[in-house]
């Protein structure tokens, strides 16, 4: 790959710290107007503005004396290096990138099915006429094969791309899918700590986190997971992934579970929306058993299992049926944990990707989980249960991700789902009418 200036700056808003030159080739730069400093924090009748990540909220800047002043920093987006109003940001003004016409850049030569295809044919359009589209699709849906065709186009007319996802275990799967769908075309994929660098690349796969760095750049923005955490709850993310596109550029949403500002959106017609409501492998969605266990935190709190969770576990390991429990708390994941002798796994957990790959390489047949693995993650055959499915943290969608984690293999496309509660949730409720929906739309079409 070319390593010149233009590659590895341009799209691109940085520190100093961050510009891969020396002091001297920045000055010179700089002195030749190919490379603008702009302030990271600015001034305004309010208080301040964080120029990198938009925070304008008082409590999140700090400061520091020095001398007789004070140096204003920005505390929200320091994990990705401090800005302030001594430290500005780089932007590249020189020469414009130019990406490869990538003819034929897909090898990927597997088959969709008609409900991929409608969505494919959308995406392309999209892609081409530099619009919005939400890809409202279940889980299952096979969503990334979906995007090949319309990335091949994008990349035919060299355009930039760039696919951000809220988290980065999402980055980490996607990675090797799309190196093996386009084997001849540069992948970036960034996240904290990732070995990439990119120095131009054509297709980007980023957290949304690392968009902070960059300032219209793409063509193309798709945004994977929309709806998870913490991209719908942080907006210095949608600020910069709202940057990170160039003016004229698309937008791709594609989740199976739109929050309700989005989904209020496609619901006005605000958003063009295409819906996949059909698994790859053409069999519904497994609809979620509602069971009452009315001592369900009596008995947690005396350190017992009531008597329908113990069978369910019994009935699963008998039937040889592997199986994930979810909890609602890292508390309650290693109580239910002591009190059935499986293995459990949650954030904090220093072996949380090793626990996952054991279990993906079925060196366990259960594995107890917060709702860390409530998505982003495929086990071929496995049923779920949540224990305590009318806690808060269970909310519809996570209960929709939850139940969307079983039965997704052709081979055994008909999973168990079980949500065990102390009282139905309008989660609970809302979450079984989604999935009927999708249900019933996909056997009308
Ligand atoms: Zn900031």
């Amino acid at each position: 790959m070319n390593s010149s200036p233009t590659n590895l700056l341009s799209g691109k808003l940085l520190l100093q710290q961050e510009l891969p030159f020396s002091e001297k080739e920045i000055q010179s730069f700089i002195h030749t107007g190919v490379l603008q400093e702009v302030p990271g924090i600015k001034e305004h009748i309010f208080g301040f503005v964080c120029i990198r990540c938009g925070n304008q909220k008082s409590h999140l800047f700090g400061a520091i004396p020095r001398d007789d002043e004070e140096i204003v920093y920005c505390r929200k987006c320091i994990e990705m290096g401090r800005v302030s109003t001594c430290e500005p940001l780089y932007r590249w003004t020189g020469a414009k990138l130019q990406m490869p016409q990538a003819t034929e850049a897909l090898k990927w030569k597997g088959k969709l099915t008609q409900f991929q295809q409608d969505a494919a044919n959308q995406i392309e359009t999209a892609m081409l006429n530099r619009a919005r589209l939400l890809v409202w699709a279940v889980c299952g849906a096979g969503k990334t094969e979906m995007l090949f065709q319309g990335l091949a186009a994008a990349m035919g007319r060299g355009d930039r791309i760039c696919l951000a996802t809220p988290r980065a275990d999402v980055v980490r799967e996607l990675e090797p899918r799309f190196r093996e769908a386009f084997p001849n075309i540069t992948i970036s994929a960034l996240y904290g700590g990732s070995p990439d660098r990119d120095e131009g690349s054509p297709f980007v796969l980023s957290t949304t986190h690392q968009l902070l760095r960059y300032e219209k750049a793409f063509d193309v923005m798709i945004i994977d997971e929309v709806d998870a955490f913490p991209y719908h709850a942080d907006q210095s993310l949608s600020y910069a992934a709202k940057r990170a596109r160039k003016d004229q550029s698309s937008l791709i949403f594609l989740t199976a579970t739109p929050r309700t500002k989005l989904k209020l959106q496609s619901n006005l017609n605000l958003i063009p929306t295409v819906f996949v409501p059909a698994r790859y492998h053409g069999h519904p969605l497994p609809v979620p058993r509602f069971v009452p266990c009315y001592n369900l935190k009596k008995s947690l709190k005396k350190e017992t299992l009531p008597s329908k969770i113990t069978n369910w576990i019994a009935e699963k390991r008998n039937a040889n049926r592997r199986f994930l429990l979810f909890a609602s708390s890292i508390a309650a994941a290693e109580k239910i944990a002591k009190l059935t002798g499986m293995e459990c796994v949650h954030a904090s957990d220093p072996e949380r990707v090793e626990k996952v790959e054991r279990y993906r390489n079925q060196e366990m047949d259960a594995l107890i989980t917060t709702t860390i693995l409530e998505r982003g993650v495929t086990f071929p055959s496995i049923d779920v249960a949540v224990i305590e499915a009318d806690h808060q943290v269970f909310d519809e969608a996570a209960l929709v991700q939850i139940a969307g984690r079983a039965g997704r293999n052709a081979k055994d496309p008909y999973g168990d789902v079980v949500f065990f509660h102390q009282g139905k949730t309008n989660g609970m409720v809302g979450a079984k009418r989604m999935i009927e929906m999708m249900n019933d739309l996909a056997k009308r079409r």
